[in-house]
């Protein structure tokens, strides 16, 4: 079955297009959390950042900073966050990678807290753990 994004791809649902080429698209996020919001969207499906190639990930994040740059020419927001979202946990929704252009006028605009942790803590530990499987 199609995801979501397929079907905006291949235009059988209708979207604001901002950009494509051969490996991904870019258009408006239907909830537009903040004004000009935009996906930048693989044009294969994967599932996830962790699913997918190298070179389209790399080129996913090189048109996400075009679209931020036109963004911040067109609409003068104050900044930016690039947000991918990888399972439920994490707030997921659309399982077809996508990274999220959040243009930010007030701090207040989008609401994702890092809240302090008192717990977990071990940093030679969690070094140790991190390290042993990193390839
Ligand atoms: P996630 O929660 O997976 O990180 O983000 C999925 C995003 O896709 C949401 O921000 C949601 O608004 C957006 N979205 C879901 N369905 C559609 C759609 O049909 N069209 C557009 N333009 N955006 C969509």
């Amino acid at each position: 079955m199609k995801t979501i994004f397929e079907k905006i791809r291949d235009k059988e649902i209708p979207s604001y297009m901002v950009y494509e080429d051969e490996l991904v698209m870019a258009f408006l996020d239907i909830s537009q959390a903040t004004k000009g919001h935009t996906l930048v969207v693989s044009k294969e499906a994967f599932a996830d950042v962790l699913e997918t190639p190298d070179e389209v990930l790399s080129h996913m994040f090189v048109v996400a900073k075009k679209i931020a740059k036109a963004l911040k020419q067109s609409l003068s927001p104050k900044g930016f966050n690039f947000l991918s979202n990888v399972g439920e946990v994490s707030g997921q929704t659309v399982f077809h990678v996508h990274l999220h252009v959040l243009p930010r006028y007030d701090s207040n605009d989008v609401t994702l807290a890092f809240l302090p942790n008192t717990q977990d803590k071990n940093f030679e530990s969690l070094l140790t753990r991190i390290q042993a499987v990193l390839f």
